[in-house]
């Protein structure tokens, strides 16, 4: 149960004053659901209105406040002239201007003869002096409150400044006042306020400095969220260790097998990934390692030779894709090979029903199905196994702590093998695995050709359908991805259909259309009309995985490639370059495009390696959005920056595991203030590791 403490912070936005339900999906999209959120939804930068001139003196192009004493109000003799109020003190006049403005309410805010304070930005036009939109109009007795350092938010459209100010306001008054979680001694050497000091310095910064560097208040923070995060995770595997695991160690009888229906050897990272894992199966306890590869680096191949270990150990073994395709896609790999062992393998997802469905169900209970395939629906509860001896997940590109726990929760003393195409830098792996074993399947199986990427104005349209043409008329195959458009499916989708109107007009038929919002088997359908070749031509949005391998595809062309993350990217481009023809992949732009997105597209021109590619965009772009975080489902820091907070990371690291060691129920005075860092960061299902197992 979350601490009663913290209550006041997790309910949601519109428990706040001035947050209606109408405006709680702009909060929502602003910095969360939660009243919480909005505590970590920190300033950009600082204006300072402590500087407060006469009006003859106020310099143009500053922020100033003022007290003057209205005159008179001009409203608009025009519809494209603004509503005027003229304000006087004793050394001159100056303008209020307001574009659209309603009499009215201003005649209420700014009643002639009144004497208020205005604060904005000073202009100079035509000679008079005058301040567009004022930010703050109010009466004299609250000039102290409007003549100080004030922060300023990101915002969205929708919500002004001054309302994002209030209410996050509102939510810093509900903080309440938490236990130290960190080490005092720590705390000291670094010079760190405590939270609640913390955060409210942040929200109420005294100088641009405090919001903007990365000072103590900036670092407290950061670190609070990142051991929060490290700890998460530290006693997710602490919890999996402490669970029995089981001995599994092969004869190597169906391993053989396979292994000579294999048309090719392995791979000096495939034999040493294989070997790794091995040991770990045959140790007595539970194995939970990260087996991180290219796409077409040959995973699939390793999971497969380590299922079979657990078959021949006479158990069970599973391996879960994050999709419907690429679960289809991975049984179309693994069944003919494991046929010619006498294996039995089932393909199970969610669209399975009825009988076919109860068929596998009662395989998977009475062990007559060796090997299964599925999504997600693997796990759910109305699957029983008889005995399951190993988990492959499959995670490309998502990550999720949660299923390896439900997992651990399957079958008796499950050894877990998470699979990731994503090449992740080093320190992201930490964030997102903590200090999981990983084994990295760093080298490609031979006879792979480097894949031609160029990178193109969109201006060059006509060029590039033109490429395309000629690569269809030799027999190849085509995708085209169309961009993530803002935060809107309906606009990618508006995108992708565009394009392919526009490409049934040169090439008819031979165009497929395939998106997100397509029900499976109509994906499906067009999808095996591509693999087949009745169409040469897929036309693609993101938000589906272009997850089938189809080697006769040769030509990867990316709409808008600036908008897109390099491992994204790089693992669309990763879809070509399979068979044995040579590949182009072209990364389509628009101009202009600012440095940092042209440097992002040189490293993916000058290489194919995914790790550098990683290392590289994390260099480039930093932390959060490295990766395209949103897609990738990788951790995302409200408060820490990796490209800032790499060595606090580290620390974080060190921290969580020595406290784990001292006191690994949390029972001490800091591991149950640590408790409650943990759910002030939602970590919830780690906590819940101390009860069970
Ligand atoms: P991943 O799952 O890492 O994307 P796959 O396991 O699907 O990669 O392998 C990609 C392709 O490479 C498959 O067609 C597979 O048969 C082939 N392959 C795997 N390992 C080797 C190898 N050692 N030598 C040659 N080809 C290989
Ligand atoms: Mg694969």
């Amino acid at each position: 149960m979350r601490p009663q403490a913290l209550f006041p912070l997790f309910v949601p936005v519109t428990a706040l004053p001035g947050v209606g339900p109408r405006l709680a999906p702009l909060w929502e999209r602003l910095a969360g659901p939660m009243v919480v959120d909005l505590l970590w939804h920190r300033p950009s930068g600082v204006v300072d209105r402590r500087f407060s001139p006469k009006i003859a003196e106020a310099p143009a192009g500053r922020v100033a406040t003022l007290t003057v004493q209205v005159d008179a109000h001009m409203p608009s003799s025009g519809p494209k002239r603004p509503y005027r109020v003229r304000c006087v003190d004793e050394t001159g006049f100056l303008h209020l201007v307001f574009f659209h403005g309603r009499e009215d309410w201003l005649r209420r805010q700014l009643p002639e003869g009144e004497w208020r304070v205005v604060s904005g930005t000073v202009e100079h036009f035509n000679n008079e002096i005058q301040i567009t939109h004022p930010d703050h109009m109010v009466p004299v007795e609250e000039k102290d409150a409007v003549m100080a350092v004030e922060p300023v938010y990101p915002l969205t459209a929708g919500l002004t400044v001054r309302q994002v100010t209030k209410v996050v306001r509102a939510a810093l008054d509900r903080a309440p006042e938490l236990p130290e979680w960190q080490d005092p001694a720590w705390l000291a050497r670094e010079g760190w306020p405590g939270w609640r000091t913390a955060l409210h310095t942040l929200h109420h910064p005294e100088a641009e400095r405090e919001v903007l560097e990365d000072g103590p208040v900036r670092r407290r923070l950061a670190y609070d969220e990142l051991l929060a995060n490290q700890l998460a995770l530290a006693m997710v595997r602490a919890h999996m260790r402490r669970l029995k695991g089981r001995v599994l160690r092969g004869d190597g009888a169906l391993r053989a097998k396979v292994m000579a229906a294999l048309p090719f050897s392995l791979t000096g990272a495939q034999s040493r990934a294989l070997a790794e894992i091995d040991a770990d199966m045959a140790e007595p306890m539970r194995m939970l390692r990260l087996l991180q590869g290219d796409v077409g680096s040959g995973k699939t191949v390793v999971a497969l030779l380590a299922m079979l270990s657990a078959v021949e150990c006479g158990a069970q073994a599973a391996l879960m894709a994050p999709t419907e395709i690429l679960a289809r896609q991975h049984m179309a790999t693994i069944q003919p090979l494991a046929g010619a062992a006498g294996l039995r393998v089932a393909l199970l997802t969610g669209r399975d029903k009825g009988k076919a469905r109860a068929a596998i169900l009662e395989g998977l209970e009475d062990g007559s199905v060796h090997l299964v395939v599925g999504t997600h629906a693997l796990f759910q509860e109305e699957v029983a196994f008889r005995d399951l001896g190993l988990a492959v997940i499959d995670e490309q590109h998502r990550f999720g702590v949660h299923q390896r726990l439900e997992l651990a929760a399957k079958g008796g003393a499950v050894d877990v093998l998470v699979m990731t195409a994503t090449p992740i830098p080093r320190t992201l792996l930490l964030t997102a695995y903590g200090d999981m074993d990983a084994s990295r399947l760093d080298e490609k199986p031979p006879g792979r050709r480097p894949i031609d990427t160029r990178i193109v104005p969109l201006g060059r349209m006509e060029d590039v359908v033109g490429a395309v043409g000629r690569a269809v008329a030799a027999g190849n195959r085509v995708y085209w991805v169309c961009p993530l458009v803002e935060e809107s499916e309906t606009s990618d989708l508006a995108a992708a259909e565009e394009r392919h109107r526009h490409l049934s007009e040169v090439f008819g038929e031979r165009v497929g259309l395939v998106h997100g919002r397509m029900k499976g088997p109509a994906k499906d359908a067009v999808m095996a009309e591509f693999a087949a070749g009745t169409r040469d031509i897929l036309v693609a949005t993101t938000v589906i995985e272009v997850g089938v391998d189809v080697p006769e595809a040769t030509v990867m062309v990316i709409e808008h490639a600036e908008r897109f993350g390099l491992a994204q990217l790089h693992q669309l481009r990763g879809r070509v370059g399979r068979g044995d023809k040579p590949s182009s992949c072209l990364l389509l732009y628009d101009q202009p495009l600012t440095e940092t997105a042209k440097a992002r597209l040189e490293t993916m021109r000058a290489t194919e390696d995914g790790f550098r590619i990683a290392e590289e965009d994390l260099r480039l772009r930093g932390g959060g959005e490295v990766l395209g975080t949103r897609q990738s489902g990788l951790p995302e820091f409200r408060l820490a920056d990796l490209t800032l907070h790499g060595e606090l990371l580290a620390a974080a690291r060190d921290d969580a595991q020595l406290m784990l060691r001292r006191d690994p129920e949390l029972k001490s005075p800091r591991g149950e203030a640590l408790r409650v860092l943990l759910y002030l960061f939602e970590r919830d299902a780690a906590v819940r590791t101390l009860r069970s197992g």
